[in-house]
């Protein structure tokens, strides 16, 4: 077994590559706790958005983060983040913050106003007796955990991505996003140097979950 027995898994990749899903099942799997940072940048996208805040005034942006105090409220795996004591529900997942999410996201003054609320989620995830954290997000092993247990990178091509949400019933314009996201200065999103990058364009979620997993027992025994 691990010495300490406390696994970091980062999880990155574009938008629609199967994060969720994967992070989900291993996390039921290994009982880690599930944290999903894209609900981050969308829950405060939307608070910024309702306060009439445009992601180009970054004095406003700045003036507006500095009233909102972040929160954690975990319900099964799954910890989820509150802003103000308000808990993110679908209304971060509708086509206008799909839209907007990846402008603010671009602005180093949001990323460093989480940066610390995203690794204190060790010490939640510890309190609250799970054996390790898994993270989603695009820059979890890039710049969050940078020395994670495991830094997986998850690619799937862009046609089984659209795919998958249409499935879903989304509008989302994952290309858009992921260009941005990853043509962004700050913390772009890029598979990091010495994680494992994972092609599931072929795989099933099943067949995604099998492989991670065998990664993740190995490490257990080391
Ligand atoms: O993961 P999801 O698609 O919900 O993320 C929404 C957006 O949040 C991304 O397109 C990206 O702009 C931003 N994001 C980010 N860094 C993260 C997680 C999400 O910039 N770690």
């Amino acid at each position: 077994m691990k010495k300490n027995n406390f696994i970091i898994v980062a999880v990155d990749g574009g938008a629609a590559a199967g994060k969720s899903s994967t992070s989900r099942a291993l996390s039921e799997r290994f009982h880690l706790m599930h944290v999903d940072t894209g609900s981050f940048y969308r829950a405060t996208t939307l608070k910024l958005m309702e306060a009439g805040v445009s992601s180009e005034d970054t004095t406003a942006v700045t003036q507006a983060l500095s009233t909102i105090k972040l929160g954690t409220s975990i319900s099964g795996n799954t910890a989820s983040i509150t802003v103000n004591d308000w808990m993110p529900d679908a209304s971060i997942r509708s086509q206008s913050v799909n839209e907007n999410v990846s402008h603010f996201a671009a602005l180093p003054e949001l990323r460093a106003f989480l940066l610390d609320y995203q690794r204190s989620q060790v010490e939640v995830a510890k309190k609250n007796g799970f054996s390790g954290l898994i993270m989603e997000g695009r820059d979890i092993g890039s710049v969050i955990f940078p020395n994670a247990d495991l830094r997986l990178f998850l690619f799937a091509d862009p046609e089984k991505r659209a795919q998958r949400r249409a499935k879903e019933g989304i509008t989302d314009s994952i290309q858009k996003r992921d260009q941005m996201d990853s043509s962004r200065k700050a913390a772009p999103l890029q598979c990091p140097e010495g994680a494992t990058l994972l092609d599931s364009s072929e795989m099933t979620l099943e067949e995604v979950v099998e492989k991670v997993s065998g990664w993740i027992e190995s490490l257990l025994t080391k």
